[in-house]
């Protein structure tokens, strides 16, 4: 039986996007990045098998050429939760991709995503529940 999630679309190659697909190219998924800014491709290290498009998620032929109707899971990761917000819509609503999942700086936004039943990963709420982890255990 096959498994899911194997075509895993990843938008934004900067330092969230590029440690993901190296995680997950390692673990011999097939990861597709995109990045408008191709310099961002040097993240990436030698091992990373997957395919690279140095164009804009935003635009529907890049959408297109990274195959998103063949998308197992598509990931938002740009630096931009508008930008995210937004493909993250698309990826769900209009190619149905299976999991949708979009970073998000903006806290106070994480209940709109979740009413339009995608997935997020706030890093400030992470960090912050990290941080008060560590000052707790010193506190024991
Ligand atoms: P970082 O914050 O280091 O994880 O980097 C975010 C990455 O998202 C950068 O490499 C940007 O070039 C990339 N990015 C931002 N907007 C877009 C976009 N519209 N299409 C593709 N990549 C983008």
């Amino acid at each position: 039986m096959s498994s899911p999630h194997e075509y895993i679309i990843i938008a934004g190659c900067g330092r969230l996007g590029s440690f993901l697909a190296r995680l997950l190219s390692s673990d011999n998924k097939s990861v597709v990045v995109v990045d408008k800014n191709e310099e961002a491709f040097n993240n990436l290290t030698e091992e990373f098998s997957g395919f690279l498009i140095g164009e804009d998620i935003t635009e529907i032929d890049t959408l297109i050429r990274a195959k998103i109707d063949k998308a197992d899971v598509f990931v938002a990761a740009t630096n931009d939760d508008n930008t995210n917000i937004m493909v993250a819509e698309i990826a769900k609503k209009i190619y149905q991709v299976p999991k949708v999942i979009a970073r998000l700086y903006e806290p106070t936004k994480q209940e709109l995503y979740q009413q339009l039943d995608i997935d997020t990963i706030c890093p400030t709420i992470l960090s912050a529940i990290a941080f008060k982890e560590i000052i707790l255990a010193e506190e024991e």
